[in-house]
């Protein structure tokens, strides 16, 4: 008789150091190695990218692992535990690791409670309250916020998904400069594209983290097989320490709801919401642009801030009603921030000219009130009406995104929308 175990860990790490992945590969490494039987790969799920106590992609992880004895999951459990508390930043105020074992089936209410921790803000009261109706074990390390998130990534079903391999650094490189081969990551790019994706964005490597923890270079892709070549492909200057591949709902699209009316929207939630734009975007300081969406129910203020280069020259070809599908998320300041859109109609945009003379020459105005006058043969007209010329849009219909160095992790490139046929 074989035992299912769920292990969900999360709040691990600090913006000084450490990843919540590196703690669950080592872990992994050591049962491994110890004999014990992992079932597929361990899930690294994102949760609600507005989340205020996150640290940085807001992710949490679980695994499932395949026990003979009820012996073992004490001693599983024992060692766990130990090694969160060895490896966790801890000293850091923020940092409030939860761990969570469940050995049995995954219900409804389970899937629902991580639907809501990606959607929505959930408190760690919730958590526990469903731990405790389950059956789960919970261990808090001091507020142990970490329950919320290792709770959500057990019961996380996962229809579409993606999968990312992770490779770590050694503990003596963490902090310094990383040392990738460019040349060999376009090559990847070359080769694996779009069976992986985000890898390089206009000359910057986009697998690369900018933060001193332990991930040398992160690859996604649609299989385990592909991030695997790809990562045969990568070279790096430093030694790999370990690496391990990760099923996750990153670039799913899974953190955004249909908003049938732009009122229903809240801030902290990620919306599909479709409005007309109201006026053309302007700049703001800093390097955004900003545009009204807006419907018959209300008005969304939308941004397309300054890290999403390239995409703002697109936004800036909006013009006032044109309709759209938005896709994004209503941050701290109640602004949507704007992570792809569908340009469902361009609107008509005119420009007005004054009127021709019978000689063929445009007219001038004459002043204010007093009509036009022909520069050419002096004609003039009291009431001349003023010619609508429409203008060409510079901009088509259909899809548009952010460029991977400002994608968020749960977003859907376009890629995967298209090129490998609606998942
Ligand atoms: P990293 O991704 O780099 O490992 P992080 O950004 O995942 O770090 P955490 O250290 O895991 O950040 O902190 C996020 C905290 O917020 C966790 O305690 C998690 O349980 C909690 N949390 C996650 N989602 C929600 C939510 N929707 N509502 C309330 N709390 C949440």
């Amino acid at each position: 008789m074989y035992d299912k175990l769920y292990v969900g860990i999360d709040d691990t790490d600090s913006n000084e150091g450490m990843c919540t992945t590196y703690i669950t590969s080592v872990i992994l490494d050591e049962l491994k190695d110890c004999g014990y039987t992992i079932e597929g790969y361990p899930h690294l799920i994102r949760l609600n990218p507005f989340a205020r106590f996150k640290t940085r992609g807001n992710g949490a992880l679980s695994f499932r692992l395949i026990l003979k004895s009820e012996k073992e999951k004490e001693k599983i459990r024992k060692f766990i535990l130990d090694k969160v508390g060895e490896l966790a930043e801890l000293q850091c105020d923020k940092t409030n690791p939860g761990v969570v074992f469940y050995d049995g089936e995954i219900t409804d209410e389970m899937k629902s409670f991580s639907i809501r921790t990606i959607r929505d803000i959930v408190s760690i009261e919730d958590a526990q309250k469903l731990a405790d109706k389950i059956g789960a074990e919970t261990f808090k390390f001091k507020k142990g916020r970490g329950i919320i998130g290792a709770l959500a990534a057990i019961g996380c079903e996962l229809p579409d998904r993606t999968y990312e391999l992770l490779a770590y650094r050694t503990g003596e490189n963490c902090g310094t400069d990383r040392l990738l081969d460019e040349g060999s990551v376009r090559k990847m790019n070359d080769e694996t594209y779009p069976e992986t994706f985000d890898n390089v964005d206009d000359g910057y490597m986009a697998i690369e983290p900018h933060t001193p923890c332990p991930v040398l270079y992160g690859i996604r892709g649609e299989s385990p097989e592909a991030v695997r070549k790809a990562h045969s492909i990568v070279k790096s200057g430093e030694t790999i320490e370990r690496f391990r591949v990760f099923k996750t709902n990153q670039h799913t699209d899974m953190h955004l709801q249909r908003a049938a009316k732009i009122s229903d929207m809240e801030q902290f939630k990620c919306y599909i919401v479709e409005g007309e734009v109201k006026e053309k975007p302007q700049p703001i300081e800093g390097g955004h642009l900003i545009f009204i969406l807006m419907d018959d129910s209300g008005e969304q203020e939308c941004a397309a801030y300054e890290p999403t280069k390239g995409f703002r020259d697109i936004v800036r070809q909006l013009a006032a009603g044109d309709k759209l599908r938005v896709y994004g998320g209503i941050g701290e300041k109640g602004t949507l921030n704007v992570e792809k859109f569908k340009i469902l109609e361009l609107a008509k945009v005119y420009k007005t000219l004054n009127p021709m003379c019978e000689c063929g020459k445009r007219m001038k105005s004459a002043g204010k009130d007093k009509g036009y006058k022909c520069p050419k043969c002096g004609r003039k007209l009291r009431n001349g009406l003023k010619e609508k010329i429409e203008i060409q849009r510079t901009i088509k219909e259909g899809f548009y995104e952010v460029p991977p160095s400002a994608r968020r992790h749960l977003s859907k490139p376009l890629v995967r929308m298209f090129n490998n046929g609606l998942k």
